[in-house]
């Protein structure tokens, strides 16, 4: 069966088309210019026909997605606009909400195969910044980025327009959904990732197109500047690139959210991974400081997440671990002369 990947030479859409492609499906690839459709092109090439690329320029236009819709048996919708640093939160907050919702009124109207649309929402849809520690689930949404974009438009904090995007464009699908139950042939499921840190397969043709995530982690562990009181969560981009595509498979998926976490980190624990590395990928890489690391008397972790869901819906047992994930993180960013 056939699947439209929206945001196809992105970082996590390139994992997410390259699973589907091994697992056997046929995958159509959404980008926002033919130019940007040739690198996964050349990519996939022993695929064949099993891969193709649609043009769609603008996906917040009304009856943008209607084409590339036709046709297909699922969806897993991942573009949007992915930044911390911008002016008005209109720039990441309309790609998101109309980019999701135009795709689903197309899919809607001439979906006429579609089974399953998935979609990439973020950790930063459900968490609630506070200063005690909390486990959270799919039971929980992102308000307080949406109330402070409410409130303070340009002034809101950088990161609160993101996670604003993501919980709105995540909520106006439900709605949509809810809405239009009795029309649609189809059902919908989220995945919720945290931090994604992984390998690269999308084109990036130097550091400074590197998608923000790796960008992250590459500056923390290669050039030491990750900010040492930064806490997070974080999984590798293969194991979410596995839950999308079982997403699609587990009929009980169905109507259901999954975070999918690995766990949490401090940037010292990758700097630590990095390392200890034997035989070492990079030698003389920066040593940090030991009392950041998590473990450390005083380091706390605000936030976590019960994945127990993600495990028994979609039978996600164990996560790639920070060894492996740097190991392969350090191979690629080697290979590539960083
Ligand atoms: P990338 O930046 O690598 O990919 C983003 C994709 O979305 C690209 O194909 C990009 O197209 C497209 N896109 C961005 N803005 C627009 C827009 N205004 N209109 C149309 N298309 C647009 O990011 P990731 O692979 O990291 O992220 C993919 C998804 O995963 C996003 O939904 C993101 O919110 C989510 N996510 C990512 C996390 C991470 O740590 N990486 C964590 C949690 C969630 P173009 O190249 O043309 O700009």
């Amino acid at each position: 069966s056939k699947v439209l990947v929206t945001g196809a030479n992105g970082y996590i859409a390139s994992w997410v088309s390259r699973t589907l492609l091994e697992a056997g499906f046929a995958v159509r690839g959404q980008v926002r210019s033919v130019a940007k459709g040739e690198h996964s092109k050349k990519l996939f090439s022993a695929y064949g026909e099993r891969y193709e690329i649609v043009v769609v320029e603008d996906i917040t236009k009304e009856g943008a997605f209607d084409e590339a819709v036709k046709g297909v048996d699922a969806i897993e919708h991942t573009a949007s606009p992915v930044t911390f640093v911008c002016d008005d939160p209109k720039e990441l907050i309309e790609p998101a909400v109309q980019g999701t919702l135009g795709l689903l009124r197309s899919a809607l109207r001439f979906g006429s195969n579609l089974k399953r649309v998935v979609m990439t929402s973020s950790t930063a849809a459900v968490i609630t910044v506070t200063d005690t520690p909390q486990i959270f689930s799919e039971l929980d949404w992102n308000e307080q980025a949406v109330k402070d974009v409410e409130e303070n438009g340009r002034d809101a904090l950088g990161r609160n327009k993101y996670r604003a995007s993501k919980s709105l464009a995540e909520k106006s699908a439900w709605r949509f959904v809810e809405e239009n139950k009795d029309a649609i042939g189809w059902d919908f499921v989220v995945i919720i990732p945290p931090y994604v840190f992984g390998p690269i397969l999308h084109d990036v043709p130097d550091l400074s197109q590197l998608n923000v995530s790796v960008s992250e982690f590459y500056q923390a562990v290669i050039k030491g500047s990750g900010p040492p009181e930064f806490r997070s969560t974080w999984v590798d981009v293969r194991d979410l690139a596995l839950a999308h595509i079982l997403a699609l498979q587990k009929e009980q998926a169905g109507g259901n959210r999954f975070i999918v976490c690995a766990g949490t980190f401090t940037w010292q624990d990758f700097v630590d991974t990095a390392n200890a590395i034997s035989p070492l990928v990079y030698t003389n890489l920066p040593k940090g400081s030991p009392d950041t690391r998590s473990g450390a008397p005083g380091v706390v972790h605000l936030i976590d997440f019960d994945v127990s869901k993600a495990r028994r819906v979609l039978g996600i047992e164990k996560y790639i671990t920070k060894e492996e994930c740097t190991l392969a993180c350090l191979e690629d960013f080697k290979a590539r002369g960083w």
